[in-house]
């Protein structure tokens, strides 16, 4: 995959050097690279913001640039390369849009600062880019490179041979719409706590149901959000007998939080 990302901090995204996206960069399995918008400036000044029409606090990104960069960055137009625009106004980051990310051959990551970008880039780039703002959370950072390196690595891991056991993707917390089981390592025993006996049973489908019942467990008290969201299909007879026992009736629109006696 190649991956391009603009900022006027390009140094935000040394972290992406190290670990397994720097180790993936350098086994080039990803093929990524960091631009200056401000090499696509033609000031003196080097100048990327300016004040907004219709007046209001902060500034702008200018346009200008930032069509120069994405056009020397994107790569095979034929293609479509993804272009994210990070934004608290955008669509929100998934596990689900992070599978689907890194299907893409190119993605563009175009960083704003100040109140973010001039909206004609979007307009413009749509016909060379599939455009898609997206938001990391319902929260305002000071600038896209944050989100970036979020999402970077969340696209990253998923490419083939990045992490070195795939296994470990399969079950982790939102690949199955349920947050991951807690986990222990040796000592068995630490602190006068004893981890779960089953987990050293040896017996393959206890640690399985078990495991799956804390699943269950941690995501209704976390986030049962997530809950609500799941497909009665997916859900086995035990899963529906503790789901009762946590307080939801399963039917056929999925589990529904029981009202409080
Ligand atoms: N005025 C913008 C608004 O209210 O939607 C916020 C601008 S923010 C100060 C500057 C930049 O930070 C944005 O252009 C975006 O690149 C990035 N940013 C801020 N919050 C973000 C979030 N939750 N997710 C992704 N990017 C974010």
């Amino acid at each position: 995959m190649r991956i391009d990302v603009v900022s006027i901090f390009p140094e935000y995204l040394a972290p992406l050097e190290l670990s397994l996206i720097g180790k993936a960069r350098q086994d080039g399995l990803l093929d990524l690279k960091v631009h200056d918008l401000r090499s696509f400036t033609t000031d003196r000044h080097r100048t990327v913001d300016d004040t907004p029409y219709g007046g209001g606090a902060g500034m702008v990104m200018k346009p200008e640039p930032w069509a120069e960069a994405l056009a020397a960055v994107g790569g095979d137009a034929a293609a479509r390369p993804v272009l994210i625009v990070p934004s608290p106004a955008g669509e929100r980051f998934t596990q689900a849009m992070a599978y689907e990310l890194a299907e893409a051959p190119q993605l563009v990551f175009a960083c704003g600062r100040y109140e973010g970008i001039d909206e004609r880039v979007l307009e413009w780039a749509a016909g060379h880019f599939d455009v898609r703002p997206v938001s990391l959370g319902d929260y305002v950072l000071n600038g896209g490179e944050v989100a970036v390196l979020a999402m970077v690595e969340a696209v990253g891991r998923l490419l083939p041979g990045v992490v070195g056991n795939p296994e470990s993707l399969v079950e982790e917390s939102h690949s199955d719409g349920l947050l991951e089981y807690p986990v222990y390592t040796k000592p068995s025993s630490w602190r006068g706590r004893d981890i779960p006996e089953v987990l050293l049973s040896g017996n393959h489908a206890k640690i399985a149901r078990f495991r799956r019942d804390e699943q269950l467990r941690r995501t209704a008290d976390r986030r049962p959000d997530l809950i609500e969201r799941l497909a009665p299909e997916s859900l086995d007879k035990a899963d529906r007998a503790l789901l009762d026992e946590l307080g939801y009736d399963v039917a056929d629109g999925g589990p529904r939080r029981r009202a409080e006696a």
